[in-house]
């Protein structure tokens, strides 16, 4: 019963993500993985614990041409995984509709070889299914999961015959930036709208910085314009995962809820005792955002 795992490369590199797709995945069986290319990120990939071969495009493949290669690899494998990332919600529809499967997405858990746990209702509810198909076409939270070990030196095969795709791309706008990503990051630092300003947002960075955190930010902040668009943590924003996050001026509404519940600690900076976060906070700091961020982030400069 082999799995295969769509890996995932960011500007040539290997996807953090991909080592806790394939960790999780190796629940299910061994695992294949198959590289979009580059050579070095296949590389990469064969050397994380529970891979039995990594497949490597010679071409850089786009999304269409990526489900047309991997339906062609499918009958071979029992389980198709990959990250619910917007790489695996754009690529496992297509390929599920393609073979005729219902998708099973966003699992948190593996209880068994067939039956898996996923939130529903924004996150405020766990699934427990059973998916009785005799295939299997699921994505994974990558922040549900921890990373596979290194090590392995699993064989790398290069296909040379992959698919062509329909599609050129034309360009790729990169945001740069030496910030941890948001999905697999081990802290996480959000702001509210209270924050106020982009300049306001710098408090909540250099906090970010000092902790070597990932920043994160509500709906609200985005839509006014203090925050960009990838920060945007919960329903209709990312769902992490991390140790510790830091919560600060924000309310705590349901659709932000949703995308912290992993959050394995949570502080909550309001100036509103009563607001709803603090009921899930484990340490409520009470007061002035304006005052307790830059005092945090002078003790731990101090540090
Ligand atoms: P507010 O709710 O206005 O809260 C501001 C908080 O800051 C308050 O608790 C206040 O006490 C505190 N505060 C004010 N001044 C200070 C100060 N000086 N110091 C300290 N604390 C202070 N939201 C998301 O975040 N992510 C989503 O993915 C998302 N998806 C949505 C999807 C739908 C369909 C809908 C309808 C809404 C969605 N929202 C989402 C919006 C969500 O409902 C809330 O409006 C939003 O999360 C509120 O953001 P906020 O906490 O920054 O603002």
């Amino acid at each position: 019963m082999s799995v295969l795992v769509l890996a995932e490369v960011d500007n040539g590199v290997l996807s953090p993500a991909t080592a806790r797709i394939v960790n999780a995945a190796s629940k299910l069986g061994p695992v294949d993985l198959f590289v979009p290319g580059p050579r070095a990120a296949a590389e990469a990939a064969a050397s994380l614990a529970g891979v039995a071969k990594v497949m490597v495009s010679a071409n850089s493949l786009l999304a269409d041409s990526l489900v047309a290669t991997l339906s062609e690899l499918a009958v071979l494998y029992p389980y198709m995984v990959a990250s619910a990332s917007s790489v695996g919600k754009d690529v496992m529809p297509r390929l599920a509709a393609k073979l005729d499967i219902q998708p099973v997405t966003d699992i948190v858990a593996i209880e068994g070889k067939n039956r898996f746990v996923r939130p529903i209702y924004a996150g405020n509810a766990l699934e427990t299914l059973v998916d009785d198909q005799p295939r299997h076409v699921l994505t994974f939270r990558a922040s549900a999961f921890a990373p596979a070990a290194s090590g392995n030196t699993a064989p790398v095969e290069v296909l040379e015959n992959t698919v062509q795709s329909a599609a050129k791309l034309i360009a790729a706008h990169r945001t740069e930036s030496d910030i941890p990503d948001l999905a697999t990051a081990q802290i996480v630092v959000g702001g509210g709208v209270s924050v106020g300003s982009v300049e306001g947002f710098q408090l909540i960075e250099k906090l970010g910085k000092i902790l070597g955190a990932a920043i994160g930010a509500t709906r609200a902040a985005v839509d006014a314009d203090y925050a960009p668009n990838d920060w945007q943590v919960g329903q209709t924003g990312k769902i992490i995962a991390p140790d510790l996050y830091i919560a600060i001026g924000i309310s705590g509404a349901l659709q932000h809820l949703a995308g912290i519940q992993g959050a394995r600690k949570i502080i909550a900076i309001n100036s509103d005792p009563e607001a709803p976060i603090l009921r899930i906070a484990d340490v409520a700091l009470i007061g002035d955002l304006f005052e307790i961020v830059p005092q945090l982030t002078a003790e731990l400069e101090r540090l």
